[in-house]
């Protein structure tokens, strides 16, 4: 069964590539675009970037914004960024007040009618937190937007987003029941962690772990000593075993209230970002590889 899609989609390829010759003497399509010729999508944060070559495959060229290895909430738009709006078919972002630089990055760009996918539109936002692509269950949702604005902006290629689409679903589904299983194996006792910023709730509300307290509440600002005394006090009272924070943010905070506490700074997760480590070039990768190192930091 699972080397169906793979036969299919070589079948595909094969068949595009002949689409590919027979259309090169059609100058363009209705929608301005030579045919054959790759779509070019946009996205903000590396993790969306994922999804879209995921669903998108041989026919979209994905530019990411936002670098891999920096923070989405302290992003500043450079020239080049202006360029790769300028010149994308559809820009798929966020939302959920992720990207607060891009309406002005927008304007620039000289590209007020671009196609624009707002992936965590219609989905449960709480305390205005937008990391809610770090569920793999909504990611689904993030992943169904995406498939449709590729259909319509290059419909030629409607039933290869489509296939890519359902195949890419399905290894989230893999990877959902992973972490579940994983989860699983930590006592429920130890299910508690501290992190740098607020970006596991989704992730823990979702396989069950109890987010007891953030370090950064506001990007860029950093706790009073009256808060990393209360954040001492909770690690002390849930027995919490670790502090969690990415390697793109400074640890130093979280090594006087891992001190404070008596636990472990645990600072290689990744989230907003993928990595260049080869182990989490990707969103489902990167899930995989932040779970195995959560459920050994709780154990
Ligand atoms: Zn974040």
């Amino acid at each position: 069964m699972r080397r169906l899609p793979v036969i299919a989609g070589a079948l595909a390829l094969l068949l595009s590539a002949c689409a590919h010759k027979a259309d090169s003497s059609r100058p363009s399509t209705t929608l301005g675009m030579t045919l054959g010729a790759k779509i070019h999508v946009a996205t903000t944060i590396s993790t969306l970037n994922s999804f879209v070559q995921g669903v998108g495959g041989e026919y979209v060229s994905v530019k990411n914004i936002v670098p891999i290895g920096a923070s989405p909430e302290t992003f500043a738009p450079a020239p080049q960024d202006v360029a790769t709006v300028a010149d994308a078919d559809v820009l798929v972002e966020n939302g959920a007040g992720l990207e607060t630089w891009l309406d002005r990055l927008l304007r620039d760009a000289g590209r007020p009618n671009l196609r624009v996918v707002v992936c965590a539109q219609g989905l449960p936002v709480k305390n205005l937190n937008p990391h809610l692509w770090m569920d793999p269950v909504f990611a689904k949702q993030y992943v169904a937007k995406i498939r449709d604005a590729l259909i319509a902006a290059d419909p030629a290629h409607s039933d290869a987003y489509r296939r890519n689409a359902a195949s890419y679903d399905r290894r989230l589904d893999d990877l959902i029941a992973h972490i579940r299983q994983q989860i699983a194996t930590v006592p429920p006792s130890h299910r508690y962690m501290i992190v740098f910023h607020n970006a596991w709730q989704y992730y823990n509300d979702r396989f069950g772990i109890t987010t007891l307290g953030f370090v950064e509440r506001n990007p860029g600002q950093e706790p009073n000593p009256q808060q990393i005394a209360q954040l001492i006090d909770l690690a002390k009272q849930h027995h919490v075993h670790g502090v969690f924070s990415e390697p793109e943010y400074s640890p130093k905070i979280l090594y006087a209230i891992a001190q404070g506490a008596g636990i472990a700074v645990v600072e290689d997760l990744y989230d907003d970002s993928v990595g260049t480590d080869p182990r989490v070039r990707n969103y489902i990768e990167m899930l995989t590889y932040d779970t195995n190192v959560i459920v050994h930091a709780l154990k």
